[in-house]
């Protein structure tokens, strides 16, 4: 019998760089929240009265690390004619657990960071029609731009504070934190029903209204209070 070759490989481990250190954050999962502000909901076709929340995941290593004051080149994707930004609040969990309570929920939290939840609109909406998954709409490389976690931060709800996404320098998402459906220890709290969390899990917590497509060589600038501003080029 042939002997069975060795092999070895190395995988990265994916990490979001940490504000003011040389460290790293490693994930382990992404989780998204789906349709979290309400005019964001309707522009989507759904309801936006307070029905249960839904979460999808993407992969580990759809991070995109970002830093501040650069502009990072973001691969246009495969597949798409219809290539979206969603600006959103990330929360980086430094504890996890079961059935977390949401009064205890911010506990879990380790700092907040400025995501884009990148999206194949089309394909995202083809899977939502033909009742198959999101994946091919949502979880594809390079995904999750995201800029530095700031664990300084961590003390703070985060529970409101503008949210707005320029292309080109022209508005086009504009709202405010507190606009959520589901505030961030709410979603710690239905997640840790669903999932045991851990430590390295970062969430995503929606897009406010105005979604739209960008094409290449347009310039995305996405903004939190009290958080730096994220800046890719779509290439
Ligand atoms: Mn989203």
């Amino acid at each position: 019998m042939a002997a069975v070759p060795r092999m070895v490989v190395n995988v990265a481990q994916p990490v979001i760089a940490i504000a003011g250190t040389t460290d790293v954050f490693p994930v382990r999962r992404i989780y998204c929240i789906g349709r979290n502000y309400a005019a964001h909901a309707r522009e989507m076709g759904a309801d936006p009265t307070r029905e249960p929340p839904f979460f999808f995941q993407k992969p580990a290593d759809a991070i995109q690390n970002v830093a501040p004051g650069t502009v990072a080149d973001h691969p246009y994707p495969t597949l798409t004619s219809n290539y979206h930004y969603e600006v959103e609040l990330v929360a980086a969990l430094g504890k996890g657990g079961r059935d977390i309570p949401p009064e205890r929920a911010l506990e879990c939290v380790y700092a907040y960071a400025v995501g884009l939840d990148m999206t194949r609109r089309d394909l995202q909406r083809a899977s939502g029609d033909q009742k198959k998954p999101w994946e091919i709409g949502k979880s594809f490389d390079h995904s999750a731009p995201i800029g530095p976690l700031h664990p300084a931060l961590a003390a703070a709800p985060m529970g409101e504070g503008a949210i707005w996404l320029k292309v080109n320098h022209v508005v086009k998402q504009s709202s405010n934190l507190s606009q959520m459906i589901w505030s961030v220890a709410e979603q710690i709290g239905r997640l840790s029903q669903a999932f045991e969390l851990m430590p390295g899990d970062i969430i995503f917590s929606g897009t406010p209204e105005n979604v739209g497509p960008v094409v290449r060589g347009d310039v995305i600038e996405c903004h939190i209070d009290g958080l730096p501003n994220l800046s890719i080029r779509l290439v």
